[in-house]
């Protein structure tokens, strides 16, 4: 159980963020979550983690923006009280061949992915070590690990986010702050639609199947609670066997 804890979550509007952000609630942690746009299905993931009988608030902030997270953590410590969790599920795609790739393309995905990680991981760290405690889990993909045609850009932000993981893992772990990543396979989300029927992604799972976001939630809860305390600096795929 998580209760008197507060869980900071990226992404959690939807998709793979919002079922952690749900799981967390479930597990009576505070739940605050960072967005990027859709006012009402934020407002929709805090109205359902209320119904778990906790404390839940929504934050609009662009993760690649410094100086904008820093206010959003601020904030979030002045509301909440303590952050004891973050969870960097934000994500954007730009899918391309590198021939078609922009620099903006690479920009963009690079901006979001990975610098927003590290922007929430550098103004969160200072609250967990004042607190002599925090857990961290990043949301990587097995993009980062296989890498993937057409997704150069996406799958140099998700493996940044693996060295990402381990460096802060070593840096912190004195401090008693574990950092974890996360690498999805195919999940059923937004970012996936449409390929849930593609034979081609089917044949390529052991399984058989995509993933569902609550699966990975349950993951991340795992990896937030105290069954997780002596693992640090672990990437564990969850992908239906496809990146083995
Ligand atoms: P999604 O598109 O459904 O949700 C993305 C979330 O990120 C939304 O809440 C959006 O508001 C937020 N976001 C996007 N840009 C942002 C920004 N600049 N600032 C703040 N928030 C921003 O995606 P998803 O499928 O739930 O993916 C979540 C994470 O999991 C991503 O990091 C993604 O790369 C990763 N992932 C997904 C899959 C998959 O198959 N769905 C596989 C591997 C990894």
């Amino acid at each position: 159980m998580l209760t008197g804890k507060t869980a900071l979550i990226t992404g959690g509007s939807r998709g793979i963020g919002k079922a952690i952000a749900l799981k967390l609630a479930s597990q009576g942690s505070q739940i605050a979550i960072v967005y990027a746009g859709n006012d009402t299905a934020a407002l929709q993931t805090v109205a359902e983690c209320e119904k778990f009988g906790v404390k839940a608030k929504a934050y609009k902030c662009d993760v690649s923006d410094f100086g904008a997270v820093k206010e959003t953590v601020a904030q979030i410590k002045g509301d909440m009280g303590r952050i004891d969790v973050l969870v960097n599920s934000a994500g954007i795609t730009r899918d391309k061949l590198i021939a078609m790739m922009n620099e903006p393309d690479f920009d963009s995905v690079v901006s979001v992915n990975l610098k927003g990680t590290f922007n929430m991981i550098k103004h969160c760290a200072p609250i967990f070590i004042r607190q002599r405690g925090g857990r961290i889990i990043n949301i990587s993909s097995v993009s980062g690990i296989m890498g993937n045609a057409g997704q150069a850009n996406y799958s140099a932000s998700k493996a940044g986010i693996i060295g990402l993981t381990k460096a802060t893992a070593r840096e912190l772990a004195p401090r008693g702050i574990t950092c974890n990543a996360i690498a999805p396979g195919f999940i059923k989300t937004d970012m996936t639609e449409g390929l849930g029927d593609n034979q081609e992604i089917l044949a390529a799972i052991p399984l058989k199947r995509m993933g569902q976001p609550e699966e990975v939630a349950e993951l991340a809860a795992f990896l937030a609670g105290d069954g997780a305390s002596y693992i640090t600096g672990e990437v564990v795929r969850i992908d239906g066997g496809m990146a083995m």
